[in-house]
Protein backbone atom coordinates (compact mmCIF):
# COMPACT_ATOMS: atom_id res chain seq x y z
CA UNK A 1 0.00 0.00 0.00
CA UNK A 2 2.71 2.57 0.91
CA UNK A 3 4.08 2.44 -3.02
CA UNK A 4 0.92 2.84 -3.96
CA UNK A 5 0.54 6.03 -2.04
CA UNK A 6 3.90 7.43 -3.03
CA UNK A 7 2.49 9.00 -5.82
CA UNK A 8 3.29 12.66 -5.94
CA UNK A 9 -0.55 13.78 -5.90
CA UNK A 10 -0.85 11.83 -2.57
CA UNK A 11 2.33 13.84 -0.96
CA UNK A 12 1.73 17.14 -2.87
CA UNK A 13 -0.71 19.58 -1.79
CA UNK A 14 -0.38 21.09 -5.47
CA UNK A 15 -0.06 17.94 -7.31
CA UNK A 16 -3.12 16.85 -5.98
CA UNK A 17 -5.48 19.50 -6.81
CA UNK A 18 -3.41 19.29 -10.39
CA UNK A 19 -4.35 15.77 -10.42
CA UNK A 20 -8.34 16.59 -9.22
CA UNK A 21 -8.24 20.08 -11.93
CA UNK A 22 -7.62 17.79 -14.35
CA UNK A 23 -10.44 14.88 -13.97
CA UNK A 24 -12.84 17.28 -13.14
CA UNK A 25 -11.92 20.44 -15.53
CA UNK A 26 -10.49 18.47 -18.74
CA UNK A 27 -11.23 21.33 -21.19
CA UNK A 28 -9.72 24.04 -18.09
CA UNK A 29 -11.61 25.55 -14.51
CA UNK A 30 -15.27 26.41 -14.85
CA UNK A 31 -16.52 28.85 -12.58
CA UNK A 32 -19.01 26.94 -10.24
CA UNK A 33 -21.20 29.96 -9.93
CA UNK A 34 -21.70 31.16 -13.45
CA UNK A 35 -20.62 28.22 -15.60
CA UNK A 36 -18.29 31.02 -17.17
CA UNK A 37 -15.31 29.29 -18.78
CA UNK A 38 -13.40 32.54 -20.85
CA UNK A 39 -12.56 34.73 -17.94
CA UNK A 40 -10.94 33.22 -15.15
CA UNK A 41 -7.70 33.75 -13.70
CA UNK A 42 -5.41 31.55 -11.70
CA UNK A 43 -4.78 33.61 -8.05
CA UNK A 44 -0.99 33.51 -7.40
CA UNK A 45 0.63 34.76 -4.53
CA UNK A 46 1.95 34.16 -1.27
CA UNK A 47 -1.24 34.13 0.77
CA UNK A 48 -3.43 32.61 -1.65
CA UNK A 49 -4.41 29.16 -1.00
CA UNK A 50 -3.36 26.23 -3.87
CA UNK A 51 -5.64 25.77 -6.41
CA UNK A 52 -7.90 29.14 -6.16
CA UNK A 53 -9.15 31.28 -9.06
CA UNK A 54 -10.73 34.38 -9.76
CA UNK A 55 -13.97 34.16 -12.10
CA UNK A 56 -14.20 37.85 -13.69
CA UNK A 57 -17.89 37.70 -15.08
CA UNK A 58 -18.94 37.16 -10.94
CA UNK A 59 -15.79 38.48 -9.26
CA UNK A 60 -16.01 35.41 -7.00
CA UNK A 61 -12.88 33.01 -6.19
CA UNK A 62 -13.39 29.23 -6.29
CA UNK A 63 -11.23 25.82 -6.15
CA UNK A 64 -12.20 22.64 -7.89
CA UNK A 65 -13.82 21.59 -4.36
CA UNK A 66 -16.74 23.80 -4.81
CA UNK A 67 -19.75 21.90 -5.38
CA UNK A 68 -18.07 18.33 -5.09
CA UNK A 69 -17.70 15.80 -2.07
CA UNK A 70 -14.38 17.94 -0.97
CA UNK A 71 -16.22 21.38 -0.26
CA UNK A 72 -16.43 22.66 3.60
CA UNK A 73 -13.54 20.53 4.63
CA UNK A 74 -9.92 21.83 5.72
CA UNK A 75 -9.20 18.57 5.03
CA UNK A 76 -5.79 18.95 2.43
CA UNK A 77 -6.86 17.19 -1.24
CA UNK A 78 -4.06 15.06 -0.89
CA UNK A 79 -5.90 13.15 2.03
CA UNK A 80 -8.67 13.14 0.16
CA UNK A 81 -6.84 11.00 -2.71
CA UNK A 82 -5.15 8.83 -0.37
CA UNK A 83 -8.83 8.00 1.19
CA UNK A 84 -9.60 7.42 -2.14
CA UNK A 85 -6.96 5.37 -3.21
CA UNK A 86 -7.23 3.01 -0.22
CA UNK A 87 -11.56 2.72 -0.66
CA UNK A 88 -10.71 1.43 -4.03
CA UNK A 89 -8.15 -1.01 -3.19
CA UNK A 90 -10.10 -2.73 -0.81
CA UNK A 91 -12.85 -4.92 -1.18
CA UNK A 92 -14.16 -4.75 1.70
CA UNK A 93 -14.33 -0.81 2.20
CA UNK A 94 -12.02 1.07 4.74
CA UNK A 95 -13.47 2.12 8.48
CA UNK A 96 -13.27 5.85 9.84
CA UNK A 97 -11.13 4.22 12.40
CA UNK A 98 -8.08 2.76 9.64
CA UNK A 99 -8.18 6.00 7.89
CA UNK A 100 -7.35 7.34 11.02
CA UNK A 101 -4.53 5.25 11.41
CA UNK A 102 -2.98 4.98 8.01
CA UNK A 103 -3.36 8.59 7.32
CA UNK A 104 -2.78 10.31 10.48
CA UNK A 105 -5.56 12.44 10.22
CA UNK A 106 -8.16 12.88 13.10
CA UNK A 107 -11.14 10.30 14.20
CA UNK A 108 -13.16 13.53 13.45
CA UNK A 109 -11.52 13.91 9.77
CA UNK A 110 -11.48 9.89 9.49
CA UNK A 111 -15.31 10.34 9.79
CA UNK A 112 -16.42 13.04 7.73
CA UNK A 113 -14.45 11.88 4.93
CA UNK A 114 -15.59 8.07 4.45
CA UNK A 115 -19.02 9.41 5.44
CA UNK A 116 -18.87 11.46 2.62
CA UNK A 117 -16.91 9.28 0.34
CA UNK A 118 -19.68 6.18 0.82
CA UNK A 119 -22.18 8.77 -0.14
CA UNK A 120 -20.51 9.63 -3.20
CA UNK A 121 -20.06 5.98 -4.05
CA UNK A 122 -23.33 5.71 -4.08
CA UNK A 123 -24.41 8.33 -6.30
CA UNK A 124 -22.11 7.15 -8.69
CA UNK A 125 -18.44 7.66 -9.75
CA UNK A 126 -16.60 9.53 -6.82
CA UNK A 127 -15.33 12.70 -9.51
CA UNK A 128 -18.41 11.79 -11.50
CA UNK A 129 -18.04 14.94 -13.98
CA UNK A 130 -16.06 13.76 -16.52
CA UNK A 131 -17.26 10.11 -16.57
CA UNK A 132 -14.44 8.98 -14.45
CA UNK A 133 -15.10 5.80 -13.36
CA UNK A 134 -13.86 4.39 -9.59
CA UNK A 135 -11.52 2.20 -11.44
CA UNK A 136 -9.68 4.93 -12.96
CA UNK A 137 -9.56 6.78 -9.59
CA UNK A 138 -7.10 3.83 -8.34
CA UNK A 139 -4.38 4.31 -11.14
ZN1 LIG B 1 -18.46 33.21 -12.41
Amino acid sequence: MSDVLSHPRFQDEQAAYDWVEAHLWPDGPVCPRCGGLDRITKLQGKSTRIGTYKCKDCRKPFTVKVGTIFEDSHIPMRMWLQAIALLCASKEGISSNQLHRILGITLKSAWFMSHRLREAMRSGPLLSTSGTTRGSLSG
